[in-house]
């Protein structure tokens, strides 16, 4: 983390009771689809779990925390690593889960081609739709430990500003009773997209789902014909991405919002800062979040200041 400049001390941070108790799925949920860089098929089971267990995964019967602990540098997408095990491409499935409350799950994933130690999350249209869709089906319910009682729901609560940042990229957060996030883009050289900022109204579930939860992933074309010709995301397509070309704009419109990119950042943001959460904690701080280009390395590196 030599390349990052922070501010850090614990007593930014206060770990305290959010007034609600921990949740699971009231049963499984599941979903299987393409990867977007080895191009195989995958499948993924979210299985409700006992309160204090936190969010992991399970693949091949090696348990991974979904923890910044276990986060490893990749700069397409949130990779986890625990003895050689690898899964990645977990952020958008992350964001849903951390924005709906889904404080403790067991996420049995497996490759279909039976990849030994490398699995990745499904990418699906890109977005984080399709997992909201599957968890709002289920619904939730309180989740209790292994004796059967329910517990308190904590989360990171800011006591002053903080901030990491890389060259004219950030991500800062400053004391609020109330989740906000504001986030802002720019590609100067891309005038489809252009410089672009995002507020959000005080953040829940609910606006989540509305606002965020089905905003995709963006690209630019120039860069993924270079990805596809070193042997990259391979499974990636018109149909798991917007895809903007710097002369002809975008390729395969409409956006779904006019500001799409940017609010796919902000779902990207979410599930990167969900990996502060442990033993069935929130993740993200409740904190007035506000971010500039910031990328999965720098998220990750805000994220161990919290935890
Ligand atoms: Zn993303």
């Amino acid at each position: 983390m030599a390349a990052f400049s922070a501010v850090k001390s614990s007593r930014l941070i206060s770990w305290r009771s959010t007034g609600r108790l921990q949740q699971t799925l009231a049963g499984c949920v599941e979903l299987s689809g393409k990867t977007l860089h080895s191009g195989k098929i995958c499948e993924v089971k979210i299985w409700p779990e006992f309160a204090g267990c936190g969010r992991y995964f399970d693949f091949q019967s090696k348990l991974v925390p979904a923890s910044v602990d276990f986060a490893e540098e990749s700069p397409l997408c949130t990779t986890l690593c625990k003895d050689g095990f690898r899964v990645r491409t977990v952020e958008h499935l992350l964001s849903a889960l951390e924005a709906k409350g889904v404080d403790n799950c067991r996420i049995e994933i497996k490759s279909l081609d039976s990849e030994v130690g490398d699995v990745e999350v499904p990418i699906l249209d890109g977005s984080a739709g399709k997992w909201v869709e599957v968890i709002e089906q289920m619904g939730l319910k309180v989740a209790v430990d292994q004796s059967g009682n329910s517990c308190d729901k904590l989360a990171p609560y800011l006591n002053e500003p903080m901030h990491v940042w890389r060259n004219d990229s950030f991500v800062a957060a400053f004391p609020s009773p109330k989740v906000l996030i504001s986030y802002g883009i720019d590609f100067p050289q891309v005038p489809a997209i252009g410089c672009q900022w995002f507020s959000s109204a005080p953040f829940n579930g609910s606006f989540y789902a509305k606002q965020i939860a089905s905003a995709r992933t963006f690209c630019l074309y120039e860069e993924v014909e270079r990805m596809h010709d070193a042997g990259l995301i391979k499974g990636g397509s018109l149909e798991n991405a917007i895809v903007c070309s710097v002369s002809k704009g975008w390729l395969n419109p409409p956006l779904r919002f006019p500001d799409e990119p940017c609010r796919h950042k902000v779902l990207d943001l979410i599930g990167d800062l969900s990996l502060s959460a442990t033993s069935g904690s929130q993740g993200f701080p409740v904190a007035h979040i506000v971010a500039y280009k910031a990328g999965h390395a720098l998220n990750a590196a805000f994220a161990r200041l919290i935890k």
